[in-house]
């Protein structure tokens, strides 16, 4: 049995019970079983389900949004938004899903040679807090779309959302078994893994999650797609245009209260205009409103735990007495963490070299174009990079230079359906969204006719 406590205030919001492991392998035979009914259904029929999903978002949003936001303390607004979000995915993949299932043909020396893409079986989902919705539908959608069932383990903290989730999918009227909800602990995904109806796995979540769920797939020669961490740099030239780009800037770091893998983490200056931006930064920041987040004005909730909070504090504290200078912020109360600017920030300080998955962020002023590429490169992650400059062209020429899965120009890096999402060394692989989403969990299948 665990309880779910509400971030904002500490008060007890429901209690669960993890499933056993043999009901687990029950569902999971349900889920294959669908599947051979799910597999040889139309893409049109499969797409109309979808069109259902949509219906049950729309109608549920609120109730929806009001789960996230006490489960892991999202401002309602932000709340409500994820699920326009979720929408839109589903809407993206209404219009391209059936162009980009379609079979190719390849001119070879036979008569005919085409690929066809067909799907593989059950697929599991290990799926974070941070977007409790958006991070489900962005694995689940095109996986179902292209013809797999799906059983999703749901970070623990949000399992009222997680049950939600399922619920949507009943409502909407998907066969049994097409989407199932485990409520199972981290130590119970090995033995779903090694059922051999569990044809591939998608995580997202740390890299203690990540390569655990890799290595168990791996030893079972599965496929997996892992999306990470990441600390991406926003790097600010001196030719930015500060007014225009400043609100994108401080929601790069600060919106869902700073837990985005996807979240600027480290902010690199030139020299020339790094007081200025100080500056604008931090009021800019201070405008931000801190409390709780169910209030439609709130910008800044707590973190999804209080846990969470004290790893931040200690990253922060850490990198004091290293020497780094708080000049905003640096305060916990439960939950909640300040809003949080440091400078005198060197590379080997956790603030810079770690993962922060809340809102602190350094601000480092570097030199030459050259000294910022190493700045930014120099983390184990590689998920994106935001660069703000006039000069556009100028960027493009150098976007080869950038070790990331997205390299993203007068923008913070976010996540749209239409574009592939994934990150390169200790970010993971694979991608989601997009044409290459939809085809990681297919059998990419070669016809040759001689
Ligand atoms: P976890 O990685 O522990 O949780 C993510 C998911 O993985 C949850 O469903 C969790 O289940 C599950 N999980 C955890 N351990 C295992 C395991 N050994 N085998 C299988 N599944 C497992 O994240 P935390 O909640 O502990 O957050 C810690 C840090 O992870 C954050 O501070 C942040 O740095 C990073 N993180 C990154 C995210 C991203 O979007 N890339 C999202 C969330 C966290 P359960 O909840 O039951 O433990």
């Amino acid at each position: 049995m665990f309880s779910l406590i509400n971030p904002a205030n500490q008060s007890f919001l429901s209690e669960h019970q993890y499933i056993t492991d043999e009901t687990t392998q029950n569902k999971i035979s349900i889920s294959g079983k669908a599947y051979v009914n799910w597999r040889p259904e139309t893409i049109y029929k499969r797409l109309n389900f979808i069109k259902s999903l949509i219906f049950e978002l729309t109608k549920n949003q609120h109730l929806l949004a009001k789960s996230c936001t006490q489960e892991m303390g999202k401002p309602i607004k932000q709340s409500l938004s994820e699920i326009d979000k979720c929408k839109l995915l589903c809407e993206y993949y209404l219009q391209n899903a059936e162009k980009f299932l379609q079979s190719n043909k390849i001119s070879t020396n036979g008569s005919e040679s085409f690929v066809v893409y067909e799907p593989l079986g059950v697929i599991l989902g290990v799926m974070p807090w941070n977007f409790p919705y958006w991070q489900v539908f962005r694995f689940a959608i095109p996986a179902i779309i292209a013809g797999n069932t799906v059983v999703v383990k749901h970070a623990s903290n949000v399992a009222g959302c997680a049950q939600l989730i399922e619920k949507l999918f009943i409502d909407a009227g998907f066969p049994e078994g097409v989407y199932q909800n485990l409520l199972i602990a981290g130590k119970q995904v090995k033995a779903v893994i090694d059922n051999p109806l569990i044809k591939g796995v998608s995580v997202t979540g740390s890299e203690k999650a990540g390569t655990e769920v890799a290595s168990a797939a791996a030893a079972q020669v599965k496929k997996a797609v892992l999306e990470l961490g990441g600390s991406n740099a926003l790097i600010v030239l001196s030719d930015a245009n500060l007014d225009e780009a400043m609100p994108a800037i401080i929601n790069a770091r600060f919106q869902n209260t700073g837990q985005s893998c996807i979240a600027a983490k480290r902010y690199l200056v030139h020299k020339d205009i790094y007081d200025n931006f100080l500056e604008r930064f931090t009021k800019g920041i201070s405008a931000l409103k801190m409390g709780d987040p169910m209030d439609e004005q709130t910008t800044l909730g707590p973190l999804a735990r209080t846990d969470l909070a004290q790893e931040v504090q200690k990253q922060v504290d850490d990198s004091v007495a290293m020497g780094a200078k708080i000049v905003l912020g640096g305060k916990r109360n439960d939950a909640f963490y300040d809003a949080t600017v440091l400078t005198n920030v060197t590379p080997d300080m956790p603030i810079f070299k770690e993962e922060v998955f809340g809102p602190a962020v350094p601000v480092v002023p570097f030199d030459t174009f050259e000294e910022a590429v190493k700045l930014s490169n120099s983390t184990d992650f590689g998920l994106g990079v935001s660069i703000f400059t006039a000069d556009v062209a100028f960027i493009k020429s150098k976007i080869h230079l950038f070790e990331e899965g997205a390299v993203f120009i007068n923008d913070l890096v976010k996540s749209d359906p239409a574009l592939p999402f994934g990150g390169v060394k200790r970010s993971g692989f694979g991608r989601e969204l997009a044409e290459n989403g939809l085809k990681e969990f297919v059998n990419v299948k070669t016809v040759f006719i001689k």
